[in-house]
């Protein structure tokens, strides 16, 4: 757990234990990544779809004390080791939580960081893609393709040597489950898009490549590569703030 995190930790008594998640704070402003996503859909999308996950997800947990220390990511590993009647709320909460963390951290205000990969992940790009406005195409065209609310991710196998994959998961899903490690994602549920984009995903799709946080990709991507690493994922939630065991 991080030192910020404890901070707002709010289980001091039976009455708060449930409050365990937190919703983390976005890394800028509402209106940092305009003009590509209006500050509105992110003042809803993280204000209130992302802490509905935190809201819902607590309360599920509520009546589950053993549960309650576990990390979002645990929980969506270990559907297993969690009550069947939980399970559906847990895997649609959890995985929202989960999900939109790495989302905002995806993402950064246009023109700050690197413009593009460098280094292993550019080198990866190029091996299993053919470089990288291949894989920006073939992002897209999975993300216009994938029917309803869901995820568009590059991951990596943890089959194939390690080569990079586009996978796309429905609802709040997520590659880990499959045991792929998540490097980049975007989110194409329609609250992600809908107020300034309508139905033209394929508009947002293309926009939405001036905000990539590469240096976040490539960060990840590193730490998909480090093999004593890899043991821990179940811990990779340590790198999200709030979702810590
Ligand atoms: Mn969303």
């Amino acid at each position: 757990m991080t030192a910020a995190s404890r901070t707002i930790n709010l289980s001091h008594g039976p009455e708060t234990l449930s409050a365990k998640h937190t919703l983390p704070p976005l890394p800028y402003d509402y209106d940092a990544l305009e003009p590509y996503i209006d500050a509105k859909t992110m003042m809803l999308h993280h204000d209130q779809h992302h802490a509905s996950y935190v809201i819902k997800l607590n309360s599920t947990l509520a009546g589950n004390p053993e549960l309650q220390d576990r990390s979002a990511l645990w929980l969506l590993l270990n559907l297993d080791k969690t009550p069947l009647e939980l399970r559906v709320s847990i895997r649609h909460n959890a995985g929202g939580h989960v999900n939109h963390s790495l989302f905002w951290r995806a993402m950064s205000p246009a023109g700050r960081g690197s413009p593009a990969p460098v280094g292993a992940l550019a080198e990866a790009l190029d091996r299993d893609f053919g470089g990288l406005e291949q894989f920006k195409r073939s992002f897209n065209e999975a993300g216009e393709q994938l029917f309803g609310s869901g995820w568009v991710w590059l991951a990596e196998s943890r089959q194939d040597g390690g080569r990079l994959q586009i996978c796309t998961t429905n609802g709040h899903s997520n590659p880990l489950l499959q045991g792929h490690f998540p490097i980049l994602l975007n989110d194409v549920w329609e609250h992600a898009y809908y107020l300034k984009y309508e139905n033209r995903r394929r508009d947002y799709l293309h926009a939405w490549w001036s905000l990539v946080n590469w240096d976040e990709a490539m960060r990840r991507y590193d730490r998909a590569s480090d093999q004593a690493a890899k043991r821990d994922w179940e811990d990779e939630g340590g790198m999200v703030q709030g979702l810590t065991k």
